[in-house]
């Protein structure tokens, strides 16, 4: 029998060839692991992960150079150009941390965290470095819930100083465009979009996702780690005593319609 025709690539996608030759790709979900050049391509992600430590924040993280630039902001982002959020800089997270929902049972940071949105972001400016030295990072994002032109402002601030001396205080802005509105995407948008729920939602999974912080680890993180899944219960409980019953959400026609407001 004549030796087939394999793979032209004769390093990586070779090694691949046994795992292909035993997929039909047009069946599996598994990924093909031919796409990898092409996904190099696209655009680098954007995140957004609600985050309940020991307190409520909306960790806003943009993927450069490898690796996640953050910012965590207090109220979370805002589609009314009129708003202008804090948001604190923070450590660059590892890329893979993009996709990350569950727990973090401790050390700093620990509590749950909710996958509140996802996508893609371009720069609105030629060199996104000197945008981040001069505190004035213009950019869109491609997200299932932001989307449009946003800007990042450094501000003069308070408190502790990056290690080159600049503040850690930026200003998260939406910038108007058809994408703008006084729509309250917090409170309308709040479930996860990877699974659908909220932080009461992943605790009652039978085997949350944990993300093990590499951080030495803060004794008190047990207690605290208690003290936010009595909030997410809480959480829970506001949500069901103004929303319905999940059963009966699931099995009639939404109780209450999302109220519309004049935004778009
Ligand atoms: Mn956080």
């Amino acid at each position: 029998m004549p030796a087939t025709k394999r793979s032209k690539s004769k390093t990586s996608t070779r090694s691949l060839s046994e795992y292909q030759a035993k997929r039909n790709f047009s069946k599996t979900p598994e990924p093909s692991g031919k796409t990898t050049k092409k996904a190099k391509k696209t655009s680098p992600m954007f995140c957004v992960q609600k985050h309940l430590a020991s307190s409520l924040h909306y960790d806003f993280r943009l993927e450069h150079n490898g690796t996640l630039l953050s910012w965590a902001v207090p109220k979370g982002p805002s589609l009314n150009p009129a708003d202008k959020r804090l948001a604190m800089h923070v450590e660059d997270h590892p890329l893979d941390y993009g996709d990350f929902e569950g727990v973090i049972p401790e050390g700093y940071g620990a509590g749950i965290v909710v996958l509140w949105d996802k996508g893609t972001w371009e720069p609105e400016v030629e060199d996104v470095d000197a945008a981040l030295k001069k505190g004035d990072l213009k950019f869109t994002l491609k997200g299932v819930k932001l989307k449009g032109s946003w800007v990042l402002v450094r501000t003069r601030g308070w408190g502790s100083k990056s290690e080159a001396g600049e503040s850690r205080s930026w200003l998260l802005i939406k910038h108007r465009d058809d994408w703008a509105g006084d729509v309250d995407v917090i409170e309308a948008a709040p479930l996860s979009v990877k699974s659908f729920g909220d932080f009461a939602d992943i605790l009652a999974e039978d085997k949350p996702d944990v993300w093990e912080s590499h951080k030495p680890g803060g004794g008190a993180a047990g207690k605290l780690l208690q003290q936010i899944i009595a909030q997410a219960a809480e959480l829970k409980a506001k949500r069901s005593s103004t929303k319905g019953k999940k059963r009966n959400a699931a099995t009639k026609k939404p109780a209450k319609k999302p109220k519309k407001t004049a935004a778009r």
